[in-house]
C-alpha cells in the first residue's frame, strides 16, 4: 500500500491540488498558472451559501447497490436523504436497470453526545443498519460535529467489522474541513480504495472503468464501436463490482474533478492506466479520448475508422443544428472540469461562449501527464474573456449574468437555473452528466438548447414580475467580486 493510501484521510483539495474558490479574468491566464501558487485559496469575506463535502461523498456512497450508509451526525446533516432516494430510483430506471432505494441511517447525535462523545450511538446505528438492510458493506460518514469532538470512527469500524463480518468503511467528509466540497468525492474514494478494492491478477482488456454520477447509459454505444464495455462506477454498482475495479484495462471519467483522485490511485497502486485526455465531450475531445482508450485496450487498428464513420454519421444533423444555433451567446455554470466539457460541446454547435463560471478550480491534477482541460478548451475555442471561479454565490452570479446577458445558459445546479429564469434567460439544467458525452451527446445538447430557446418569450414576461432581495447599492455595484477585494488569506 502506498503512503497515500496508508493515510487515514486523504489530504483536502486546497492543500493537495492548490484548488481555489475565487477567480475573475481571462481563461488563458488561469490555465497558464497550472501547478503554480499564483492564485491561492482565500476565505470569502461574504458567503451567501455553501455546500458540504458530506453531500458530495453521498453522491458516491449512497448509491452503491448492496451497501448501507451510517451518517454519524446530528439529524440536520441528513436532510438531503429524500432527494437522494428519488434520484436513486429514477436514475436506475433511466439506465435501464432495476430501481433501488437508499439504505441510510443517521446516528442522530445530540448536544450531550458532543460533550461525552457519540461512539455509542455510532455502534447502535451500525448494528441497526446491519439488522435492517443486511448490506455487503457499511460506509460511515463523519460530520462537523463528530469531527470536532474527535469520535474515533476508524476505531469503531475496525472493532465492529470483525463483530458483524462485513467491511465498515470510514469516510472523513466533515464539511468544515475543506473550503472545496469536492474534497468529499476524494474522501469517499479514499475509503473505497483503502477498504474495498482488491488487486486483480486477471485483466479484462475489454473493460473500461467510467467514473460517473448517476446517469444514463451513453458510454455503452460509444465504447461498443470498439468492442469495449464501460464499467460504470461507483453509483449503481455492487460492492463486489467495486472491489474488482482494478481488472479494467484503463480508467476514464466524465469529469476530471470527480475522477482525479480515484483514477490516480488506481494507476499508481493497482496498475490501471488513467486516460489522460479530457473526457469525451465535443468532437475532437471524443476523438482523442477514443484514441487513448484504444491504446490501452489493443483496439488501435479500429479506432480511426470508427472516428471517421461517427463524424460522417452525425454530420447532417450537426449541420442543421449549427445553422440554428450559430452565433447564439451562451454562458456555462458548472463544477470545475465539467464546465470545460460543456464549453467543448457548445463550441462544436457554433455557439459563442460569453462566459464560464466554475465552482472551484484545481490548480493541478493528481496524476502527472494529465491534460489540462481548461488549456485544451482555450486552444479549441480561443480566449474566454469572462472566466470566473465562484462557489455557487447567487448574489455574484446575478451580476455576472446581468453584465453578460447571454441568449441561453447551461447550469449544473438547480438554484442557478432558477436565477437564469428570473432574469428571463432560458436555462438548461445539466443535472444528468452522461447525456452530453460522445458524438451523440453533441446532437442531444443541440436539440435540447433549440427547444429551450423557444421558452424565451414566456421567461421574459415572468422576469418582468420578479424582484430580487438585494439592495439598490448591490444592484448598482459594477464588480460582482467586490467583496473578494478585501478577502483575507
Ligand atoms: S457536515 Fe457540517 S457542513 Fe455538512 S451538513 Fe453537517 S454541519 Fe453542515
Amino acid at each position: 500500500m502506498s503512503d497515500r493510501l496508508a493515510q487515514t484521510e486523504v489530504t483536502i483539495r486546497e492543500n493537495r491540488l492548490k484548488s481555489i474558490i475565487y477567480y475573475s479574468g481571462k481563461a488563458s491566464e488561469l490555465a497558464k498558472a497550472e501547478g503554480t501558487e499564483k492564485f491561492v485559496c482565500k476565505e470569502r469575506s461574504y458567503s451567501q451559501c455553501s455546500d458540504c463535502a458530506q453531500m458530495t461523498a453521498s453522491t458516491i456512497t449512497y448509491f452503491v447497490r448492496d451497501a448501507a450508509v451510517v451518517v454519524h451526525s446530528p439529524m440536520g446533516c441528513f436532510a438531503n436523504t429524500p432527494l437522494n432516494d428519488t434520484q436513486f430510483r429514477n436514475s436506475a430506471i433511466e439506465r435501464g436497470e432495476q430501481p433501488d432505494k437508499v439504505r441510510v441511517i443517521c446516528s442522530n447525535i445530540s448536544e450531550k453526545d458532543t460533550v461525552y462523545g457519540g461512539t455509542n450511538k455510532l455502534r447502535e446505528a451500525i448494528n441497526e443498519a446491519k439488522k435492517r438492510f443486511n448490506p455487503s458493506a457499511i460506509f460511515v460518514h463523519s460530520s462537523c460535529a463528530t469531527g470536532i469532538v474527535g469520535d474515533d470512527i476508524e476505531g469503531v469500524a475496525l472493532d465492529m467489522q470483525e463483530e458483524i463480518g462485513i467491511p465498515i468503511i470510514p469516510v472523513y467528509c466533515e464539511g468544515f474541513k475543506s473550503k472545496i466540497w469536492s474534497s468529499g468525492f476524494d474522501a469517499a474514494y479514499h475509503g473505497i480504495l483503502k477498504n474495498l478494492v482488491k488487486e486483480q491478477p486477471e485483466k479484462n482488456k475489454k473493460l473500461v472503468n467510467v467514473f460517473n454520477f448517476l446517469g444514463s447509459d451513453t458510454f455503452t454505444p460509444l465504447l461498443g464501436k470498439l468492442g469495449l464495455k464501460p464499467n460504470y462506477l461507483v453509483p449503481l454498482a455492487s460492492v463486489d463490482r467495486i472491489s474488482r475495479m482494478p481488472e479494467a484495462a484503463c480508467s476514464a471519467h466524465i469529469c476530471e474533478t470527480l475522477g482525479t483522485y480515484v483514477s490516480s490511485v488506481l494507476e499508481s497502486d493497482f496498475g490501471v492506466p488513467k486516460v489522460k485526455s479530457p473526457a469525451p465531450f465535443g468532437i475532437s475531445w471524443t476523438d482523442n479520448w477514443l484514441r487513448e482508450v484504444a491504446k490501452y485496450t489493443g483496439t488501435e487498428d479500429k479506432v480511426e475508422e470508427v472516428i471517421e464513420s461517427e463524424h460522417r454519421r452525425i454530420a447532417p444533423e450537426l449541420e442543421r443544428l449549427r445553422e440554428k444555433l450559430s452565433g447564439k451567446k451562451i454562458y456555462v455554470f458548472a463544477g470545475d472540469a465539467y464546465a470545460h466539457n460543456v464549453g467543448s460541446v457548445v463550441s462544436d454547435l457554433g455557439m459563442e461562449i460569453v462566459g464560464i463560471t466554475t465552482l472551484h478550480h484545481d490548480m493541478q491534477d493528481d496524476t502527472e501527464g494529465t491534460e489540462n482541460t481548461l488549456e485544451a478548451l482555450v486552444k479549441k475555442t480561443g480566449e474566454i474573456e469572462n472566466f470566473s471561479v465562484c462557489n455557487k454565490q447567487p448574489y455574484q452570479v446575478l451580476k455576472i449574468l446581468e453584465k453578460l446577458r447571454p441568449d441561453v445558459m447551461i447550469v449544473r445546479h438547480m438554484n442557478m437555473t432558477i436565477l437564469g429564469g428570473k432574469l428571463g434567460i432560458p436555462s438548461l439544467l445539466e443535472g444528468e452528466t452522461n447525456i452530453s458525452a460522445g458524438y451523440d451527446g453533441i446532437i442531444t445538447t443541440g436539440k435540447r438548447l433549440l427547444a429551450l430557446i423557444e421558452t424565451k418569450g414566456i421567461l421574459k414576461t415572468l422576469s418582468e414580475y420578479n424582484e430580487f432581495p438585494y439592495t439598490k447599492w448591490w444592484r448598482e455595484e459594477e464588480d460582482p467580486f467586490y467583496f473578494e477585494k478585501g478577502a483575507k488569506q
